[in-house]
C-alpha cells in the first residue's frame, strides 16, 4: 500500500494529497494528532481493515512526542505510588515494542545508588517486584551490585555512605524515530497519515453528531472538507482546543506539566549504564541515560497555564537539573556544557477528586465521549502508545456499534524492523532501511555532513523522499536528533541542510533564506547562555 504515496519511489506530498482528495466515500476514522497516541490509533485502526486518515498541523511528533525522557518503561515511580495496574500495562507494552521494534528499543540497564541499609532494602523488594510484574515480558532481572561495582559502572558518584546499588533493566528509545516508523507503518497497511495538515473546524450531521472536519493545508493554506464516521481527538495538549470546537463552553479535561532535558557529552557520564536518581529535593526522579552517545538529564514536573508546541525551559528548572545531576557525575557540568535543552508538555487528565500535585497525577489514560460522538483521548505514556490506539478502537466500534475486528498490533512489526541491531552503528536507528541509505552513501560513507553527530547528507535526502520531512527543523529535529544532541552544531550544518533540501524539493531562494531564519531563531532556545 506505500505504493500509494510513493511516486517513482519517493513521498510527494502534493501527489499524496491529491491521492486523499480523491479517495472516494467517507473515511471510518479521521485521527487529529500526530503525536505517540494518534499515530498509535491510525495504526491500529489501519491493521483492523479501517480506512484511516491521520492528520498533524505541524510535523509528526512535533509536540511531546519528540521531547521525552527516551525510556520505555514499567515506571518504577508508578510502583512507588501503587499504581500496579498502569505498572503492569506498562511493562506488558514495553515487551511488546521491545519484540516489534529491536531496531528501537534497547534493553538498558539501571542503576539506583543506595546509601542507607533502609534503601538497600525498599530497592532491592521494590525492583524484584517490578520484575515480577512483567512477567514473561521482563527484560530482565534486578540484582543488588555492591559499593565497588557500583562505583565502577558509575564512575562519578559520590563515594561517601554508598552501600552500593541495585541494576534494573528497562526500555531505552528513540522517540521521534519510533514516530516517524509510525507514520511509515500506517503507509505500508493501507492507511493515511499526512503532516502539516490541521483541523480547524469539525462538522456535524443534522442530529448533531460528528461528521467530518475542515482542515487546512499548512504550505498552501487551501482548505479540505472530510467526512468520516468517527472523529479521534489525539491532540495531546490541545484536546481542550478540539473540544472547544465541539462543543463551545466545555469543561477543562486536562492540566498541563511542564519536564525539562539537558544533553550533556558522556565525558561527564562515560557509563552505558544508566543511573536513576530516586529521590530529588522535589520529591520526584532524576535520570541519566546514555543517549546517541550523549547523556540525557531529566526531568522536572512543572504545572504550566498555556500549552505550546514549543515550550520553553525555565531557568529553575535547569538549575535544579545541573545541581541535582551534578553530585552524581564525574565532573560538575556548567551551563556552558550544556550541548542542547529541551522541553516537553505532558498531558495530564485532569483529576476527578480533590487538588493533586501534578507530579502525583496518574499517567494512565482516559477516553471521554462526547454528547456529538467525538472520541477524546488523554494522558497515557509513550511506552502504553499501542494500547491506548487499541482500546481507543475498541471504544468506537462498540459505542458506534460496529462489528469487532481482531485487533492487530501486539505483534505487528513496525517499519525498520531488524533483529539484531548493533547500537554502535551510527545509522542504527534506521533499521532494515540502513542498508538502502548505506547503498546510497557508495563510495562517501566517512563524508559527514557533521562528523561529531555522524549525520551524511544522504540521510537529508532520504528523509526528505521517504519520510516527508518538509522543513529544516522536520530534519534535524525529528529524523535526525541534531537539534536534541547538539543544538549548536545542528545549527552549524542548517544551511547544508537547507541546500540539500531545497535542491530535491525544488525550492526558491526565499524558501531557503526563511527556513534558515527559522531555524537558527528555533535553536536558540535549545542553546544555553
Ligand atoms: C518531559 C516528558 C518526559 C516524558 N518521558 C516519557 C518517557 O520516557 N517514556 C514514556 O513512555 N513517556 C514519556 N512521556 C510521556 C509521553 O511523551 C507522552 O505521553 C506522549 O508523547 C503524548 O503523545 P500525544 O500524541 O498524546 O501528544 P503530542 O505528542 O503532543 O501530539 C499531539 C499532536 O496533536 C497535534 N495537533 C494539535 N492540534 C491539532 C489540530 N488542530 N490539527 C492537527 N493536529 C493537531 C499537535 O501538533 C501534536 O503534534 C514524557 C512526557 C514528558 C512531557
Amino acid at each position: 500500500m506505500i505504493d500509494s504515496l510513493l511516486t517513482k519511489g519517493i513521498v510527494d506530498r502534493e501527489t499524496y494529497l491529491q491521492k486523499i482528495v480523491a479517495a472516494t466515500g467517507e473515511w471510518d476514522l479521521i485521527v487529529i494528532g500526530g503525536g505517540a497516541t494518534g499515530l498509535g490509533i491510525a495504526l491500529d485502526a489501519t491493521a483492523r481493515g479501517y480506512k484511516t486518515l491521520l492528520v498533524e498541523q505541524a510535523d509528526f511528533a512535533k509536540g511531546t512526542s519528540s521531547r521525552s525522557t527516551k525510556l520505555v518503561h514499567g515506571g518504577v515511580r508508578y510502583l512507588a505510588q501503587g499504581d500496579i495496574k498502569l505498572v503492569r500495562e506498562a511493562s506488558i507494552e514495553r515487551g511488546l515494542l521491545h519484540r516489534n521494534a529491536p531496531h528501537l528499543v534497547k534493553d538498558q540497564n539501571f542503576i539506583v545508588p543506595v546509601y542507607t541499609s533502609w534503601d538497600r532494602l525498599k530497592y532491592t523488594i521494590g525492583l524484584k517486584i517490578y520484575d515480577w510484574i512483567s512477567g514473561k515480558l521482563s527484560l530482565g532481572p534486578s540484582v543488588f551490585i555492591s559499593k565497588e561495582e557500583t562505583m565502577e559502572k558509575i564512575p562519578g558518584i559520590q563515594a561517601k555512605d554508598l552501600k552500593g546499588g541495585v541494576l534494573y533493566h528497562d526500555g531505552q528509545f528513540d522517540d521521534s524515530r519510533l514516530a516517524i516508523n509510525l507514520v511509515q507503518s500506517i503507509w505500508e497497511n493501507g492507511g493515511y497519515a499526512m503532516n502539516y495538515m490541521q483541523v480547524i473546524n469539525l462538522q456535524k450531521n443534522d442530529k448533531g453528531k460528528t461528521s467530518g472536519a475542515t482542515v487546512m493545508d499548512m504550505e498552501t493554506k487551501k482548505l479540505y472538507e472530510f467526512k468520516a464516521k468517527a472523529i479521534v481527538n489525539a491532540t495531546g495538549v490541545f484536546v481542550d482546543d478540539i473540544l472547544q470546537m465541539d462543543r463551545p463552553g466545555s469543561a477543562k479535561t486536562i492540566c498541563v506539566s511542564q519536564g525539562v532535558h539537558l544533553v550533556l557529552d558522556k565525558k561527564f557520564y562515560p557509563s552505558p549504564e544508566a543511573m536513576m536518581i530516586p529521590e530529588t529535593s522535589d520529591g520526584r526522579v532524576l535520570f541519566a541515560v546514555p543517549w546517541h552517545d550523549k547523556v540525557v538529564l531529566g526531568t522536572t514536573d512543572t504545572p504550566v497555564d498555556e500549552a505550546s508546541l514549543e515550550p520553553q525551559a525555565l531557568e529553575k528548572e535547569i538549575s535544579f537539573i545541573l545541581e541535582t545531576a551534578g553530585n552524581y557525575l564525574l565532573t560538575k557540568p556548567q551551563r556552558s556544557d550544556v550541548l542542547s535543552v529541551f522541553a516537553g508538555l505532558r498531558p495530564l487528565a485532569v483529576p476527578e477528586t480533590g487538588q493533586q500535585k501534578t507530579k502525583e497525577i496518574s499517567r494512565s489514560h482516559k477516553i471521554i465521549v462526547s454528547a456529538s460522538n467525538l472520541f477524546t483521548i488523554l494522558g497515557g505514556k509513550w511506552t502504553t502508545y499501542r494500547k491506548m490506539g487499541e482500546d481507543m478502537v475498541n471504544r468506537i466500534e462498540k459505542d458506534l456499534k460496529w462489528k469487532h475486528k481482531k485487533p492487530g498490533t501486539a505483534s505487528l512489526h513496525i517499519h525498520g524492523y531488524t533483529a539484531g541491531t548493533d547500537w554502535n552503528d551510527p545509522l542504527y536507528f534506521y533499521g532494515s532501511d540502513a542498508t538502502l541509505i548505506r547503498q546510497q552513501m557508495n563510495g562517501t560513507a566517512n563524508e559527514w555532513l557533521s562528523e561529531e553527530l555522524k549525520i551524511h547528507r544522504k540521510q537529508i535526502i532520504w528523509a526528505v523522499e521517504h519520510e516527508m520531512a518538509r522543513t529544516a527543523e522536520d530534519v534535524l529535529s525529528r529524523r535526525t536528533r541534531a537539534l536534541l544532541l547538539n543544538a549548536r552544531e545542528s545549527r552549524r550544518i542548517a544551511p547544508e541542510v537547507i541546500s540539500i533540501m531545497a535542491n530535491i524539493l525544488g525550492k526558491d531562494e526565499p524558501w531557503r533564506a526563511e527556513q534558515l531564519k527559522s531555524f537558527n531563531k528555533l535553536s536558540e532556545q535549545y542553546i544555553l547562555k
